[in-house]
């Protein structure tokens, strides 16, 4: 049996988007910064590396495919290359370190030859200092150079990034088994769209369905919402009375600001027009969700977005779960108009 490398395994889990971003190399129409859309098990890095091979190959093959034999190649697999840029979080954040590495990278040109590629993973975890670096970049590119930027969940990314980059959802592996097993342990269709934003397995999703906790969760979490968007205070008192008695630990904790940041969301995506509440994360609270983007307009609304996803960055950094979220309660009611 031949040995699995990114190109065998890019193929098998992703056929198609190989497929496409062989003939766009072919082609000359590779573009210059990617996000790649992907829960863990998609393929995502072996994806990029492919097309980080494909660039330097130097024996591609009649199909278009890299060989995956010649020097290149095998520096590139073997993470020896000092043109193929890789960066993959070292913990729960992109460290400072990192940043600097690539924020160094990104000014110099190419070393051997005049094209560049930078592969970062999961840059959900940069922060915004760092995520400020990288848009400066992916802006003003130096170069030849390619940027494909990868996270597993693509609603955790600062709009700002999303805005200035391709989007490519890698589909998971087995999407219909995953809905079907959803269904078979009992998963209401208003809480399967939630779900499938914050879990990548069955396990997972039943573990969070235990004891009614992500009912709990859902259910605070609109009413939070809803007396935010009335501009009601009591949403602060809400933060100690409803939400912290869910935050048993550190991983749901995680849970409930992702929660958060979805709830919001989908006021975002109805900012942007008409949007099947079907669709929606929370559609029970579709409604009030309509107005308060109505409301608030798509700037404020970004703003709201933005300071969700930074206090879901604040939770990696150590801080106090009540804190940050009182503290976000305080700056989103900051937003609301005063009737
Ligand atoms: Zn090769």
């Amino acid at each position: 049996m031949t040995e699995e490398t990114p190109i065998t395994t890019a193929q098998r889990l992703q056929p198609q988007l190989v497929d496409h971003f062989m003939h766009l190399i072919g082609t000359q129409r590779l573009s210059h910064a990617y996000l790649f859309n992907g829960m863990d098990g998609t393929g995502r890095q072996d994806l990029a590396l492919t097309i980080a091979l494909r660039l330097f190959c130097q024996n591609v093959t009649p199909a278009g495919f890299p060989c995956g034999q010649c020097a290149e190649c095998r520096r590139i697999i073997a993470g020896d290359h000092p043109d193929v840029i890789r960066v993959v979080p070292d913990g729960q954040r992109i460290k400072v370190d990192q940043v600097r590495y690539l924020k160094a990278e990104f000014s110099k040109s190419a070393v051997e030859g005049n094209q560049k590629i930078f592969i970062v993973d999961q840059i959900e975890r940069m922060t915004t200092g760092a995520a400020n670096s990288l848009l400066k970049f992916i802006e003003e590119p130096v170069g030849n150079t390619v940027a494909l930027l990868l996270t597993a969940n693509k609603n955790l990314i600062l709009p700002t990034i999303l805005s200035r980059t391709q989007i490519v959802d890698l589909l998971p592996v087995a999407p219909k088994e995953l809905a079907a097993a959803l269904a078979e342990v009992g998963v209401a269709p208003s809480q399967q769209n939630l779900l499938a934003t914050l879990t990548e397995s069955v396990a997972a999703a039943q573990d969070l369905l235990a004891e009614d906790w992500l009912k709990n969760a859902q259910k605070s979490i609109e009413h939070w919402f809803t007396a935010c968007c009335q501009g009601d205070e009591r949403a602060f008192v809400r933060v100690q009375t409803d939400l912290l008695p869910l935050a048993i630990n550190r991983d749901r904790q995680g849970i409930l600001l992702d929660m958060i940041v979805q709830i919001w969301h989908d006021a975002l995506r109805q900012q942007t027009g008409a949007v099947d509440p079907q669709t929606l994360t929370y559609p029970q609270v579709a409604q009030a969700s309509q107005q308060i983007a109505q409301r608030l307009g798509v700037d404020r609304l970004v703003a709201v977005v933005t300071l969700t996803l930074a206090t879901r960055g604040q939770l990696a950094g150590n801080l106090n779960f009540q804190a940050i979220l009182e503290a976000l309660t305080l700056q989103i009611l900051a937003q609301i108009p005063r009737r």
